[in-house]
């Protein structure tokens, strides 16, 4: 069964000392692991293909590591995304069968954000866009980022909403007042993380992005971000004659979003956004390497679908919405 992943995650020399500066640091005090993760992201060669190999993986759709571009300066950004993308390029030139990208976009600045964007999908040939949250508290329905977003609509190619560390004020009022540890993680990948996407993309669609935009396509990871928990009661709360949308608020996330395992390779949440979405936008990842491409790749084996829906979820949904 072929099978692509598409949150998958690399970083290159000089965003680690640039606009990733310090981002190192986490993984120093992490034990073997750590030091694991930081030489895996490092690798784009022969040692990650064999990993892959090894676990079942045909195919990684790579972006570039949280916290992207997205909190740096403009000409830093700018520069740093450009570095990204032409890393990129150059290992998906080497192994084209087995990597494809998403583009790092400097979306602090719109307009070089969307030439930047251009430039990878019509000369590099990368399927999309991945975008790290929110930049330095701006989110994606601000009418300051529409450039690009109607350029994802032109080039017909998604948007990956990944995770990024909540605001400093949200992080402060929400997650702080515990050892710095814990709020650390209640801040991310134990909740924070999450929220925030989930958040990030409600107001995208109030917002009114999906009205100017209604073929834009949006992916999030972990398994929906919690939002299929909470869609049919946002779809019954959030009616159109309350938020002059277009179309009811669940057909949003039913026809503009398509949803990633994101190493939550967890049944039950599984089979509350099989039921919610349905299995066209259900779409195999690992989160390498924080995730385990073998662990996913099991839990895709096992899951209580037909072998059609389980081709489709391991790679016949993301050949359709990028291309590949
Ligand atoms: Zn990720």
């Amino acid at each position: 069964m072929r099978t692509i992943a598409v949150e998958e995650h690399f970083v290159t020399p000089a965003f680690v000392q640039g606009p990733g500066k310090g981002f190192l640091d986490r993984f120093k005090n992490s034990g073997p692991r750590g030091v694991l993760i930081s030489e895996r992201l490092f690798e784009m060669g022969d040692k990650r293909i064999a990993e892959m190999d090894a676990a079942g993986i045909d195919m990684q759709l790579l972006s570039l590591n949280s916290p992207g571009v997205e909190q740096a300066e403009p000409a830093e950004a700018i520069a740093g995304a450009r570095d990204a993308n032409d890393f990129l390029a150059e290992a998906i030139k080497r192994h084209p069968t087995r990597f494809a990208g998403l583009a790092a976009l400097p979306i602090q600045d719109p307009a070089e954000a969307a030439k930047e964007f251009e430039r990878c999908v019509r000369q590099l040939g990368f399927k999309g866009t991945n975008i790290n949250g929110h930049t330095r508290g701006r989110y994606l329905d601000d009418l300051f980022f529409s450039p690009i977003l109607a350029c994802a609509d032109t080039l017909g190619v998604p948007i990956y909403l990944h995770p990024t560390v909540p605001h400093k004020p949200v992080a402060d009022a929400l997650y702080g007042g515990f050892s710095p540890s814990v709020s650390g993680v209640l801040a991310s990948s134990g909740w924070g993380w999450h929220i925030e996407t989930a958040v990030h993309l409600l107001r995208m669609i109030l917002g009114g992005v999906f009205d100017r935009h209604p073929k834009l396509q949006v992916v999030i990871g972990h398994m929906g971000e919690g939002i299929p928990f909470m869609l049919p009661r946002m779809n019954r709360n959030l009616t159109p004659q309350l938020t002059k949308l277009a179309r009811p608020f669940g057909d949003y996330l039913r026809q503009n979003v398509h949803y990633t395992f994101g190493g939550f390779n967890f049944a039950p949440t599984f089979l509350n956004l099989l039921l919610e979405i349905g299995v066209d936008r259900i779409m195999f990842s690992a989160d390498y390497p924080y995730g385990s491409m073998e662990e996913a790749k099991s839990f895709l084996q096992h899951l209580p679908v037909s072998e059609a829906d389980r081709e489709r979820i391991a790679h016949g949904n993301a050949e359709r919405l990028f291309g590949l």
